[in-house]
């Protein structure tokens, strides 16, 4: 499913936080959304997944207007993977992954033992088939954001919106999640996820989209990224930006000078 920002701007309260950006996100292809704190990337989320409507410009989601769909379409075509916290409640995972469905349900039909099948799928999927009786408390925080990805999944939406999905975890869960965002582009899903970390996007990502000035600095593939120019005024440091091969394949890293 196709993904399109067509020229938006938003300000809160006259204050430019966004202005006058444009990308696409196709089928089978991750963006990597970089910018520096308060860049303007959480509101950018919050545009394309409706919950603020632009200033100027449009979401186009399969060359329709969102503005236009109603909440549960857009849900069944958009899902929001916030970053993995613990829950007050102490649902099992599998009750959490289930109310994925709730968009596909009117408002008094509990979940079914189809939408029950589909939820154990998506934790097969991705390879989590043993958590679903355990509560979402009692499991690590990589774990817990699979279950989340999981519980998308199971929205059956085919566009994943994911808000440093990697922020809270060790350096192998942050590799689990990253490999897991790859193979589910792979299967075809169109994936957004915002990061602080530049070798994710060097690294995990079809495309990268750098936020600066409330504009769009930079929309190209990791490549164009290795002079290094762009990322240096990013951050404003040197960085040294390089292809490697691994032995296995070929990845960019990102060192400090
Ligand atoms: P990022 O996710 O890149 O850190 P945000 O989108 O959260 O950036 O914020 C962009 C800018 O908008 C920041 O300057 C922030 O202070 C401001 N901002 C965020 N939310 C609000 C709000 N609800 N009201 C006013 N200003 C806000």
């Amino acid at each position: 499913m196709r993904l399109e920002a067509n020229g938006l701007s938003f300000s809160y309260s006259r204050r430019d936080v966004l202005s006058d950006i444009s990308f696409t996100i196709e089928d089978g292809r991750s963006l990597a959304l970089l910018g520096r704190n308060g860049s303007g990337k959480t509101t950018l989320l919050r545009l394309l997944l409706g919950f603020l409507k632009p200033d100027e410009g449009e979401v186009l989601i399969d060359g329709r207007n969102a503005e236009e769909m109603t909440g549960r379409e857009r849900a069944r075509c958009i899902a929001y993977i916030p970053q993995s916290s613990s829950s007050v409640y102490a649902y099992s995972v599998l009750e959490m992954v289930m109310m994925g469905c709730a968009p596909a349900l009117s408002i008094f039909q509990k979940p079914g033992k189809a939408d029950r099948e589909k939820a154990e799928e998506a934790l097969e999927t991705l390879g989590i088939q043993d958590l679903g009786r355990r509560s979402v408390n009692a499991i690590s925080g990589g774990e817990r954001q699979l279950a989340l990805i999981a519980r998308a999944l199971t929205q059956n939406a085919r566009i994943l919106l994911l808000d440093e999905p990697t922020s809270s975890l060790d350096y192998s869960n942050q590799l689990l999640v990253m490999e897991t965002l790859e193979k589910l582009r792979d299967r075809g899903y169109s994936i957004l996820f915002s990061t602080h970390n530049p070798e994710q996007a060097l690294m995990n990502a079809t495309d990268v989209l750098i936020l600066q000035h409330h504009r769009l600095s930079f929309l190209g593939k990791p490549e164009g990224l290795l002079d290094g120019e762009k990322l240096e005024k990013l951050y404003g440091r040197g960085l040294c930006i390089k292809r490697v091969n691994t032995g296995e394949n070929e990845r960019i890293i990102c060192i400090p000078r």
